[in-house]
């Protein structure tokens, strides 16, 4: 195996060599997806606090394959992280604290054939158990009719081998956690980079509204110039069948009172486009940067967020445990900019 899959491998191999570096992170080969006489591995990072009810970020990329950005993205991460562990007294600190699990490529048939479903034409972000009772977009909200057509959720009841995976280790991680953020990188049209939060399935207003206010306002001010549209998911279109909306659901039958904030990262890639316009007639240029610079700028521009959702959860009290006063304000500030 050659590209991201094997840079992963090696920086696995690296840790489990490393007796300092294995005592903080576990690495893991999930599954290995078997797809024409070839074996793809799915691997997961884990780092940090063995303390179930310790609060978790849980960080996933190549979700769709052909949005290979995502996957570099969550690799680049995982990587500034572990290299820093070796030195950082902060840092190691922090993770005494804070777990991370990192599933750098969720679909790597996708990744390497050039596909956004998985290697059963599946969409990943379409297959899970939920539906919506509302009016969702023919197709784009996800479909039966073909699994030649895009958006095709798969049969029935059946949560693809990615997406089981992806829900084993989520649950296997997040379930006693006390609060937990993740973040899914993706990219697609559009120029601004933006944070969605749920729900897929219907636009009424997100449970943990007034938490996702405080954390909103929590990251706005620290950094005033940040380059994020914050909104919910139903603002642009609802869909059928995201895993996030399935995992939150899910979750909270376990633990109703955990404060679970699932984000998606959808990176704009018109600007990559726009300077480099001969990359729109490249399947995987209209969804990434093609010129290393672009990538490598890519990498810096989401650090802060990264940094700030491990500082957040760090602290997560100041934003996840409100009194009812405070609540209150944060439910009718976020009621008034995102769902009036
Ligand atoms: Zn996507």
């Amino acid at each position: 195996m050659t590209g991201l899959l094997a840079d992963i491998l090696k920086l696995g191999q690296m840790v489990n060599e490393d007796a300092e570096l294995k005592k903080l992170v576990h690495f893991e080969v999930l599954r290995e997806i078997s797809y024409k006489n070839e074996v793809f591995p799915i691997y997961s990072f884990t780092i940090g606090s063995s303390d179930p009810e310790h609060p978790t970020l849980f960080m996933t990329g190549g979700v769709h394959g052909l949005e290979r950005v995502g996957a570099q993205l969550a690799w680049s991460l995982l990587k500034t992280t572990i290299d820093r562990l070796v030195w950082d007294k902060s840092l190691q600190e922090l993770f005494t604290n804070v777990k991370l699990v990192v599933i750098p490529l969720v679909n790597p048939v996708g990744y390497y054939k050039f596909k956004r479903c998985n290697g059963n034409d599946v969409d990943l972000m379409r297959n899970s158990p939920v539906v919506s009772n509302e009016k969702i977009p023919f197709l784009l909200g996800g479909q039966r009719y073909s699994r030649k057509l895009a958006w095709y959720q798969g049969d029935p009841g059946v949560l693809e081998e990615e997406n089981a995976v992806l829900c084993e280790k989520f649950f296997q991680s997040c379930s006693q956690s006390k609060c937990i953020v993740s973040i899914d990188f993706h990219s697609g049209f559009g120029m601004k980079d933006r944070i969605w939060f749920p729900f897929s399935y219907t636009r009424v207003p997100f449970d943990n509204v007034a938490e996702v206010d405080a954390f909103a306002t929590l990251f706005e001010e620290t950094h005033p110039y940040h380059i994020y549209k914050i909104e919910p998911q139903s603002k642009g279109y609802l869909l059928n069948g995201d895993i996030w909306d399935h995992l939150f659901l899910e979750l909270k039958k376990i633990n109703p009172h955990t404060v679970y904030i699932p984000l998606t990262l959808e990176m704009g890639s018109w600007t990559w486009v726009r300077k480099n316009p001969l990359q729109i007639f490249s399947k995987q240029g209209i969804f990434n940067p093609m010129k290393v610079h672009r990538l490598k700028r890519t990498y810096r521009r989401h650090y802060l967020l990264y940094d700030f959702m491990l500082k957040a959860l760090r602290s997560h009290p100041v934003w996840s445990e409100l009194d009812s006063t405070v609540k209150l304000k944060h439910l009718n500030s976020g009621m008034t900019r995102w769902y009036e």
